[in-house]
């Protein structure tokens, strides 16, 4: 018998709201009881990828560093490869880097040089857009190496930080919204 379908209700009701992490004010959506749970990371993955043929895309770029998680699952899926943004510092090879302004000061993205063929379509994953300062970054870079971004899905998005206007001219999806 397979099991029931996962809808996103499900996986909303997974995700635990962490207050005041890790810092006063901050409400942490952490995923980890999502994770944890074999038929809800299948369905979320199911739904992240919902309507996208494998071999439709290229590469699946993830987010450092709850984003990888995610976006690797959906690289075996549709049959594609994985690559990583990551925190500045941390990939072996050269990088292209992006800065972008954090609530608090700014932050940096990379991504190996050749980690993109020009041309190359991408589906750009993370585990959740709040301001959009992150994913815009890495849309920056996945544009830099000449690929085209399909679409952006995110697990989570907090719209009311309204992250989908730094995103302008990208299909943007996400199955759980507060
Ligand atoms: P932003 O650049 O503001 O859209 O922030 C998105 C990134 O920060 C994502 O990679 C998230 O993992 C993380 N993040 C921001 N806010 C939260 C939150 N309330 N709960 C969990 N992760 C968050």
């Amino acid at each position: 018998m397979s099991p029931l379908p996962v809808s996103p209700a499900d996986i909303e009701k997974a995700i635990r709201n962490v207050p005041d992490f890790p810092k006063p004010g901050i409400q942490f959506k952490d995923i980890t009881p999502v994770l944890a749970d074999a038929r809800l990371f299948l369905g979320a993955i199911d739904l992240l990828t919902l309507g996208i043929e494998p071999g439709s895309i290229d590469a699946v770029v993830g987010i450092d560093a709850r984003g990888f998680i995610f976006a690797s699952a959906a690289a075996v899926r549709l049959r594609a490869g994985f690559v990583p943004v990551r925190k500045k510092g941390k990939l072996p090879y050269q990088t292209h880097e992006q800065d972008f302004e954090l609530e608090y000061g700014s932050a940096t993205v990379a991504m190996h040089v050749d980690a993109l063929k020009p041309g190359s379509r991408v589906l750009l994953v993370d585990d959740l857009l709040a301001t959009g300062g992150t994913a815009a970054a890495a849309a920056t870079l996945v544009q830099k190496l000449g690929a085209h971004i399909r679409e952006i899905v995110f697990l989570i998005e907090l719209s009311f930080l309204k992250g989908r206007e730094k995103l302008p001219g990208h299909p943007i999806r996400s199955l759980v919204t507060y």
